[in-house]
């Protein structure tokens, strides 16, 4: 390397970026045509740029992206867990509150059409009836309890409700209240169907049934987790699929609490499935991250 060849070096740089001036442009072409070192020197600096920083943050992304991911995970699992804490808030809230009966609790209007409205006292935030004909069609039962929940209480009162009984021609109307509790069903309208004995109307066992079903799924599917706990893939199926029963379990202890006769049971059985869903995600995203916990934690030591 010459004298030259520093100068022409120098100049290098501000040629490959051509901002040198047309008498300098002459005279690093001119020495490069005759200098093999400095066309090296030239040829380097113009190939593209390899990125070295690149390298180096590969796995500084990939653990970037890998703490994302985490990070959008205990997100969900927050989110998940408000939603359970919600719905089982809402539906404790309006958890029908029967209400023994009473006279200013529901009054009787007949029409001479042989319709009966039925109107509710204030303290009725809902009522539930059932009715049908006797056998020999002349009558014409019903029968009503109404209640009232904390919702209606303390945060929204619900408008006073009425309803409507259309027996069909000459049937009697006969009204029976039922309540949870009570020894029988009180007649508190019409005649008495039933002179000779008591009627109750029993609250629906139904849930007690789907809890025991959920019950001896778990107790079989966690049997399979134990006989497969060697095989990775099975075991995971087993777990997902086992999770669900569980979900289930809680779900009704959320609503439910140990209680599972219900006059309500299609209302409570909904909310299970309901506050069932995000508990389930729960579960997975929780067994999720405990486990690349753990694992971070094996490949710390
Ligand atoms: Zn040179």
């Amino acid at each position: 390397m010459n004298h030259s060849c520093n100068v022409i070096r120098d100049l290098l740089p501000l040629y490959v970026e051509n901002m040198v001036s047309e008498e300098t442009r002459l005279l690093v072409e001119k020495h490069l045509a005759g200098c093999a070192d400095c066309q090296k020197q030239l040829a380097a600096m113009q190939a593209p740029q390899k990125l070295p920083a690149d390298t180096i943050t590969a796995p500084l992304r990939k653990l970037k992206g890998r703490l994302f991911w985490q990070r959008i995970e205990v997100i969900f699992l927050t989110a998940a867990l408000i939603l359970a804490f919600a719905i089982t808030g809402v539906a404790y809230l309006t958890a029908p509150e029967y209400l023994p009966y009473s006279d200013e609790l529901l009054s009787f209007h007949a029409c001479e059409d042989g319709t009966t409205f039925i109107t509710f006292g204030e303290e009725v935030a809902g009522y539930d009836l059932s009715s049908y004909s006797t056998q020999d069609g002349s009558g014409y039962v019903c029968h009503i309890t109404a209640w009232n929940n904390l919702w209606s209480s303390y945060i929204a009162k619900s408008n006073t409700q009425s309803a409507v009984l259309k027996p069909e021609g000459n049937q009697t109307i006969t009204v029976y209240y039922y309540v949870d509790g009570a020894e029988e069903d009180t007649l508190i309208f019409g005649r008495d169907l039933h002179a000779d004995g008591g009627i109750v109307t029993l609250p629906r066992l139904v849930l007690a049934y789907y809890f025991l079903i959920a019950a001896a799924l778990a107790a079989v599917l966690a049997m399979l987790w134990f006989v497969f706990r060697q095989h990775d893939k099975i075991r995971n199926i087993v777990e997902k699929t086992l999770l669900l029963p569980v979900s289930y379990l809680v779900g009704h202890l959320c609503i439910k609490g140990f209680k599972t006769s219900s006059y309500a049971a299609q209302r409570d059985f909904f909310a299970i499935l309901l506050v069932m869903m995000p508990i389930y995600c729960v579960f997975l995203l929780a067994i999720n991250l405990l486990r690349k916990y753990r694992a971070k934690r094996q490949a710390r030591f």
